[in-house]
């Protein structure tokens, strides 16, 4: 696959590639991971890479980071063709698809501020239902309220009032 037309960014010896990003939305990816570039560890960015199956793609590499079940969770709903590498001693030891999950449990919030999910008293968790994949729609199963993506990155960005 590497025929030396990639773009020269060193490899890693160990840690994360997450490849096929939807182009221009790996800083996003980023800050959804609440990686700053502060922690210390080397990241790389690639954006508008050209893909044959997706025309252009970003890619961004970290270095001795392992993403948790939370994070590639979040990482599918900002970038649902994404593949996630993991890299040990400079090889692929795990390379996998995201998958949009059907059901979210404790990660968005509802847009709906009356929802129960949103009284802090209540304590009830938030749990949403996979409702648009291409669209990527997700309805509250406490209230009914729809979120969109634009939505659903305003609240994983902390943009969300
Ligand atoms: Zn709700």
């Amino acid at each position: 696959m590497d025929n030396g037309k990639e773009l020269l960014v060193s490899k890693i010896a160990n840690g994360t590639v997450i490849d096929h990003i939807n182009a221009s939305r790996s800083l996003i990816v980023l800050k959804i991971l609440n990686i700053r570039g502060t922690e210390g560890f080397r990241i790389a960015i690639v954006m508008n890479a050209p893909s044959t199956r997706m025309g252009k793609k970003d890619i961004v590499k970290l270095e001795n980071y392992y993403p948790k079940d939370e994070d590639v969770q979040k990482i599918s709903l900002i970038a649902q063709d994404a593949t996630i590498n993991i890299i040990k001693d400079y090889k692929v030891i795990k390379k996998y698809k995201v998958e949009i999950p059907k059901k979210i449990k404790g990660l968005l919030r509802c847009n709906n501020p009356t929802c129960i999910t949103r009284k802090p008293d209540e304590q009830v968790t938030s749990t949403f239902t996979l409702i648009n994949r291409e669209k990527i729609m997700y309805q509250c199963d406490y209230c009914g309220s729809i979120l969109t993506e634009n939505d659903i990155i305003k609240d994983l960005t902390g943009e969300m009032k």
